[in-house]
C-alpha cells in the first residue's frame, strides 16, 4: 500500500487570520496542500477562480450535490460551500496531506466520514482584535459588521469540537505552532512504520 496523506480540517471565525496563516505555513512545509472549495458566493477583488475557490452558479452546485460530488457541503452566510470528493481523495492517495478550510458544519460531516481526520480551530487574540479585523474589510455598514460579528460568535462556539486550538496573536508564533502540528503528526508510529518499512526491516534483519 502507498502512503496515504492525512486529512486536516481548519476552522476559524472570519477575521481570525486563518487563510493568511495557512498560506504562510504551506510555503514552508512540504507535502501539504489546501483544498480548493466550490462556492456560489461572488468572487471578491483579488481572488482567482480555480485557485482561491471554484466559483460556480447555484444550479451547478445543486447538480454537484445530486451527483454526490461533495465530501461535505454547507450553507454559510447566504452561500453554498463544498469540498470536492474526487480532488481530495486523489491527493490523499498520492500521499499528500490535505487541508480543508471549512466551517464547523462541514467539520462535523468530515469527522463522521473520516474519523482519522485531524482538526484545528484558530481563535483571534481578543474580541477587540476580531471586531477590528471584521471592520477592516472596508465599505460595509454597521448592520453588516454586526451580522459578521454574530456569525463569528456562532462559529467560535464550536471551538471545543476540535483536536487542536491555536490563538493567532503573534503571526509568526501561530504559524510555527500550526506547522508543528503537521510535522508531529507525520512522526506518529503508524505513519513512520509505513514510510520507513525498508529501513526498519533492514535494521532488524
Ligand atoms: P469566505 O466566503 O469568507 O471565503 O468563507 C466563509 C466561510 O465559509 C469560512 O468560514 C470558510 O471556512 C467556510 N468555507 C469555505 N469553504 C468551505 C467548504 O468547502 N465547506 C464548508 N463547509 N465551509 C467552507
Amino acid at each position: 500500500m502507498t502512503n496515504s496523506g492525512t486529512l486536516y480540517i481548519v476552522s476559524a471565525p472570519s477575521g481570525a487570520g486563518k487563510t493568511s496563516l495557512l498560506k504562510a505555513m504551506i510555503t514552508d512545509t512540504d507535502g501539504v496542500r489546501i483544498s480548493v472549495s466550490h462556492t456560489t458566493r461572488q468572487q471578491r477583488a483579488g481572488e482567482v477562480d480555480g485557485q482561491d475557490y471554484h466559483f460556480v452558479a447555484v444550479a451547478e452546485f445543486q447538480q454537484m450535490i445530486s451527483d454526490g460530488a461533495f465530501l461535505e457541503y454547507a450553507q454559510v452566510f447566504d452561500n453554498y460551500y463544498g469540498t470536492s470528493r474526487q480532488s481530495v481523495q486523489q491527493q490523499l492517495d498520492e500521499g499528500i496531506d490535505v487541508i480543508l478550510e471549512i466551517d464547523w458544519q462541514g467539520a462535523r460531516q468530515i469527522r463522521q466520514l473520516m474519523p482519522k481526520a485531524r482538526s484545528i480551530f484558530i481563535l483571534p487574540p481578543s474580541r477587540e482584535a476580531l471586531a477590528e479585523r471584521l471592520q477592516g474589510r472596508g465599505q460595509d455598514d454597521q448592520s453588516v459588521i454586526e451580522r459578521r460579528m454574530a456569525a463569528a460568535k456562532e462559529e467560535m462556539s464550536h471551538f471545543n469540537e476540535y483536536d487542536y486550538l491555536l490563538i493567532n496573536d503573534d503571526f509568526d508564533v501561530a504559524k510555527q505552532e500550526l506547522a508543528a502540528i503537521f510535522i508531529a503528526e507525520r512522526q506518529m508510529m503508524a505513519s513512520q512504520t509505513q514510510r520507513h518499512e525498508q529501513l526498519i526491516n533492514n535494521l532488524l534483519a
